[in-house]
């Protein structure tokens, strides 16, 4: 089933499977379709055009039906061709598997033996073997299946060379397994997916080389009709009457252009390495697919999600690793956002530009508004503008970030010409500016640098100088300082602090560090199994944090000067977001957990007036927070 779903999802070979179908079913139907006589001669009749009374495609040298020639033709030329693919790739693959597992000196006789008939020309060798065996169908189909079986054999000796000498091999012979058995049920399924695609891709070359036999006469003998005999018959009168050489030449290109393109979609769809999902090439901008009315805007922040809501489609199991945050954040504000690995911060960040690649991600809810625009399910072309331009990352993992194959300095000149009108000597003049602004030593040489001639650190702040490059309104920044040492991060954490408070930059900054958060943002939410438990100014939380859940989490970060004192790690683990818990999800973990805790959802209410928790029993009271 996924099989077919792969394979429909690459539209050429999709068109190429029905076109196919289409074929094969007109073949297998045309001895019940009200077709004349493909083979009955009438000379009065001689070379009628096509769409003239009776004959739909015209008539032949002999007068006789080409719609039904071709119809009966099609249905030669394809068993056979079917037959010379089959047999070629059974004794192939047979004599491949044999060889391939036995090697040594059993290895070298066949494989030698099949490289002589290698050495011969391909359509020499067929030509040859019909000449010994004397004209005729069968004969060019066991020609054209002989000429190919060195092709498999090769193929498929390859693969069960590598197979033979697996570990898996080895155990069945320790079972006691004999060598005959050992090739069917261990070597032979595994190189099956090998035969399947050698063979889809050569059918249609085997419908063309039994053509090419039957249009020089050594293949089907007149009356009977295959596609390559009634090009070879209307040969003759390719000038005058070219009707007759079109419709057998339109069928066989029609034939050998499907089966082609559905050989590639047939490998591509079995590959492992394809099936596992690099086929499904993600989509430009995340799968939205909202039921509920969108959420209009509120507040005055530049960038406000409201109720965002995005989750993972795998198969029938639906990860809800974002279930209904709200954030805001004003020009020249940092609002940090922290959490557990795995809580929905990468996955929150990557939603707002539609970043979340789909398949697997959908965006069923809420909304994201950028200066009062919706960015959920915007166009394509809006979201281009934006992202990098006006709304900038630093993502998360900075080797992934960077193409290996262009320097540093190409990709940051890409990113300000794919959004400005700059001469490309300005926009490396820029580069190197940018590159120094993120405290990359010698500047003008590492800008010719390729990714790999830097360390991790150094690829971080290129990423860095990457967001800046346009100078955007918003910085989402995913951990961006966690392949920093302290110094650089410090200087990076500086740079950011003074362009919001030079140009107003508004700053989402991801991480785990509380001294980060500390240092650079003003307010900080708290975000827990893909929701955010309690939000506040940062100062506020840090002393005196409220939810059960970011106490906790605070009582495992070390602190200076502070004497001894035991680190206590949260018990447990984070839900999987497949199967969340009614009520809170840190109830689990809590040591407060009440049966209200675990009964129905819990909104995330005020406490106080500047701060927000989800939670029904916090660590302090209302009036100290209010305080
Ligand atoms: P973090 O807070 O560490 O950045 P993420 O936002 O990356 O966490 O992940 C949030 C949740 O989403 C995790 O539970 C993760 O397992 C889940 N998730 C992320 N990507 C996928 C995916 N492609 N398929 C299924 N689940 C995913
Ligand atoms: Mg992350």
């Amino acid at each position: 089933m996924s099989f077919l779903r792969l394979l429909s999802r690459n539209r050429l070979a999709l068109a190429g499977l029905i076109v196919m179908s289409v074929v094969v079913l007109l073949a297998v139907l045309t001895p019940i379709l009200p077709l004349p006589d493909p083979d009955v001669t009438n000379t009065a009749e001689r070379f009628k055009k096509p769409f003239s009374e009776g004959a739909l495609l015209g008539t032949d040298h002999l007068g006789r039906d080409l719609a039904s020639r071709l119809m009966w033709g099609t249905r030669l030329s394809l068993a056979v061709g079917f037959a010379a693919a089959v047999a070629a790739a059974t004794i192939g693959a047979a004599i491949g598997v044999i060889a391939g597992f036995y090697g040594g000196r059993v290895d070298n006789v066949i494989m030698r033996g099949v490289d002589m008939l290698m050495g011969f020309p391909y359509i020499l060798l067929a030509l040859a073997i019909v000449a010994a065996l004397g004209p005729g169908l069968m004969n060019a189909l066991i020609a054209v299946a002989a000429v190919n079986i060195p092709f498999f054999a090769r193929n498929i000796r390859g693969v069960t060379v590598g197979i033979a000498h697996k570990e898996f091999v080895d155990a069945a012979r320790l079972c006691g397994m004999s060598n005959a058995r050992i090739i069917v049920t261990e070597v032979v399924p595994n190189v099956i997916p090998v035969i399947v695609i050698a063979m889809s891709t050569t059918v249609g070359w085997m419908i063309l080389e039994t053509a090419g036999l039957s249009f020089l006469g050594l293949g089907s003998q007149p009356p009977q009709a295959d596609l390559g005999s009634m090009l070879g018959e209307a040969r003759s009168a390719l000038i005058t009457n070219p009707h007759t050489s079109v419709v057998p030449g339109a069928m066989i290109l029609v034939i050998v252009m499907a089966i082609n393109l559905l050989g590639d979609g047939v490998r591509d769809a079995l590959d492992p390495r394809l099936k596992s999902g690099a086929l499904s090439r993600p989509m430009p901008t995340t799968m939205v697919r909202r039921t509920d009315p969108v959420p209009q805007p509120e507040g005055d922040g530049i960038l406000s999600l409201r109720d965002l809501q995005t989750q993972f489609h795998v198969k029938d199991r639906i990860y809800k690793a974002v279930g209904g945050v709200d954030l805001s954040v004003r020009p020249g504000e940092c609002l940090g956002i922290i959490g557990e690995s795995g809580s929905g911060k990468s996955v929150t960040a990557l939603s707002i530009m539609g970043l979340v690649s789909s398949p697997p991600g959908v965006i069923t809810g809420g909304a994201v508004h950028y200066k009062g625009e919706d960015l959920i399910g915007a166009p394509y072309a809006t979201l281009r503008r934006l992202r990098g331009d006006r709304v900038a990352y630093i993502f998360q993992d900075p080797l992934a970030t960077l193409h290996p194959l262009y320097t540093v300095g190409a990709q940051l000149i890409e990113a300000i010409q794919c959004h400005h009108r700059t001469s490309t000597s300005d926009a490396r003049a820029r580069a190197i500016e940018l590159l120094k602004s993120v405290r990359i030593p010698n500047a003008e040489a590492r800008v010719d640098n390729y990714p790999h001639e830097m360390s991790g650190g150094m690829r971080q702040r290129v990423g860095i100088a990457m967001a800046l490059a346009n100078d955007p309104e918003v910085i989402i920044a995913d951990e961006p300082t966690t392949a920093l040492d302290v110094t650089v991060q410090a200087q990076i954490l500086a740079l950011l602090d003074d362009l919001r408070r030079e140009r107003g930059l508004a700053i989402i900054f991801i991480t785990h560090d509380f001294g980060v958060v500390a240092q650079l943002c003003d307010r900080v939410a708290v975000m827990y199994a893909g929701r955010i438990v309690e939000e506040g100014p940062t100062d506020a939380i840090l002393n005196a944090p409220a939810h059960p859940y970011t106490a906790r989490l605070m009582a495992c970060v070390p602190e200076l000067g502070e004497g001894r004192r035991q680190l206590a790690a949260i018990p447990g683990l984070p839900p999987v977001v497949d199967k969340l818990p009614a009520g809170c999800a840190f109830a689990d973990r809590c040591p407060k957990a009440a049966s209200a805790c675990r009964s129905g959802d819990i909104a995330l209410g005020a406490l106080g007036p500047a701060r927000k928790i989800r939670c029904i029993d916090p660590e302090i009271p209302v009036q100290e927070a209010t305080a």
